[in-house]
């Protein structure tokens, strides 16, 4: 592929990884005993709790309902009895309230013939309130409640809506194995999209590694005469960040601080994508997701269809269990993900993929003095110097690194992973924006 667009500036090239399983089909995890279904699963306020031990519950029962304009519903994954309401840990670090459910009763959806609406008469306002109602969040990652996302303020206009099919953190295949399963819902699920933007243009990006989606979709595009694009990328990290794939797409650029409607933008990942499908198509929840599991201290890796709420280490068991001791095992991507401490935090909407890497897959440099080599600046997307910015936080001068675009870092960790030094900079840009909203508050 010739002339593939990107964004300019910064980005790099770890290895990709894929191949463990870009090439396994998506398949059912088995639903677990128990589902401990957390009320904290997207950015915002927690959804206000509606259920106590000993209730009854559904498949898809609402379980948690939206406590303030940016919160997001919560439904039960399985159905059966609420044994228990405790604080857990996610596998970001949060603490959140959750419900913990016991498997019991008949399935109401799952293995029972759905009959689809025809959401072409529907008008876009009650589409909105379908998305809403469903618990539908953002799916890469940032867990953004989605109808919040989709609300746009008078005077704004969405010239282009943007289905996010980067997945560029190493590793993780949901993204991919779903483009390529479910391409028709994915498109369908964007047509919905498209009823209630009423952008000017649809375009569906794609990273270079990924030729047989790209194939497909455009493909499928042809099928149905759709007047979406699909635009192929050239591979560098951290394209799948929102500002860094509109830069790409696009050319325009989301100013500091702000969001991509102020360029006439909205984005979302496809698996959001195929859940919006699914939510008012088959009037379904947001109950499960995919989930890579894998890396090389995994047995069999694998891209499973979870439950939320099914316990991390459940999943890896799935997997054929641990074939080699893991020196590490990450929640979400290895350069955005979170390292875990113990296996017993629930799949929340936001994970994405589990990684266990062998010794030789992780190598944490010997942290020496910054040799002022300057590749942390260049490998900056967001056009900021890691070592001044790291250098602030570490004497304690938060005000200079505000000053500086401390809150515009992603925290992709482009600068760590060049940096010669070892130096941990993005845990110095975490630690800074912890300090600034310390000092705010
Ligand atoms: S982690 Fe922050 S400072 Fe480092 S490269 Fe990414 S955006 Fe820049
Ligand atoms: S990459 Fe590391 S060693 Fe080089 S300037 Fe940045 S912090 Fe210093």
């Amino acid at each position: 592929m010739k002339n593939l667009k990107t964004f300019p500036r910064g980005g790099v090239h770890p290895h990709d990884n894929k191949g463990f399983t870009n090439a396994v089909p998506i398949r059912n995890a088995p639903i677990p005993p128990l589902c401990t279904i957390p009320l904290q699963q997207h950015l915002g306020a927690p959804a206000k709790l509606l259920v106590k031990p000993d209730d009854k519950v559904k498949e898809g029962t609402l379980i948690g309902e939206a406590s303030s304009f940016i919160s997001a519903h919560v439904h039960s994954s399985i159905p059966g009895t609420v044994k228990e309401v405790r604080t857990v840990y996610l596998a970001n670090g949060i603490k959140s309230e959750a419900v913990v459910i016991e498997l019991e009763g008949e399935f109401n959806r799952s293995g029972k013939p759905l009959k689809a609406v025809d959401w072409h008469e529907i008008p876009r306002e009650k589409l909105l309130e379908k998305v809403k109602e469903m618990g539908i969040v953002g799916m890469g990652g940032a867990t953004f409640p989605t109808h919040v996302k989709y609300t746009i303020q008078k005077g704004k206009k969405v010239e282009f809506f943007v289905v996010n099919g980067v997945e560029c953190e190493p590793y993780l295949t949901a993204d991919h194995r779903l483009m390529l399963e479910k391409t028709s819902e994915i498109l369908e699920g964007a047509g919905i999209i498209k009823e209630i933007l009423n952008p000017d243009k649809v375009f569906i990006g794609i990273e270079e590694n990924k030729p047989d989606a790209i194939a497909v979709m455009e493909e499928k595009i042809r099928e149905k005469n759709l007047d979406f694009e699909v635009v192929p990328l050239k591979l560098k990290y951290p394209q799948g960040d929102e500002k860094q794939l509109l830069k790409s797409i696009t050319g325009r650029e989301v100013p500091s601080g702000g969001l991509p409607i102020e360029i006439g933008a909205v984005v979302s990942n496809v698996g959001t994508v195929f859940a919006i499908y699914e939510a008012v198509v088959y009037n379904k929840p947001l109950i499960e997701r995919v989930v890579t599991v894998t890396g090389g201290a995994v047995a069999q890796p694998a891209n499973l269809k979870v439950r939320i709420g099914t316990k991390i280490e459940d999943l890896i068991e799935e997997c054929g269990g641990l074939k080699i001791p893991p020196k590490k095992i990450i929640a979400g991507g290895p350069m955005m993900g979170f390292a875990q401490v113990n296996l017993d935090s629930p799949v929340t909407k936001g994970v994405s993929g589990i990684i266990a890497l062998p010794a030789e897959a992780v190598q944490i440099p010997k942290e020496t003095p910054c040799i002022r080599c300057g590749r942390c600046i260049e490998a900056c997307p967001m056009g900021l110097s890691p070592t001044r910015l790291y250098k602030w936080i570490d004497h304690q001068y938060i005000d200079e690194a505000l000053k500086e675009g401390l809150m515009d870092c992603k925290e992709c960790g482009s600068c760590g992973f060049v940096c010669p030094a070892g130096i941990p900079l993005v845990q110095g840009m975490k630690l800074g924006k912890l300090l600034a909203r310390k000092k705010r508050a």
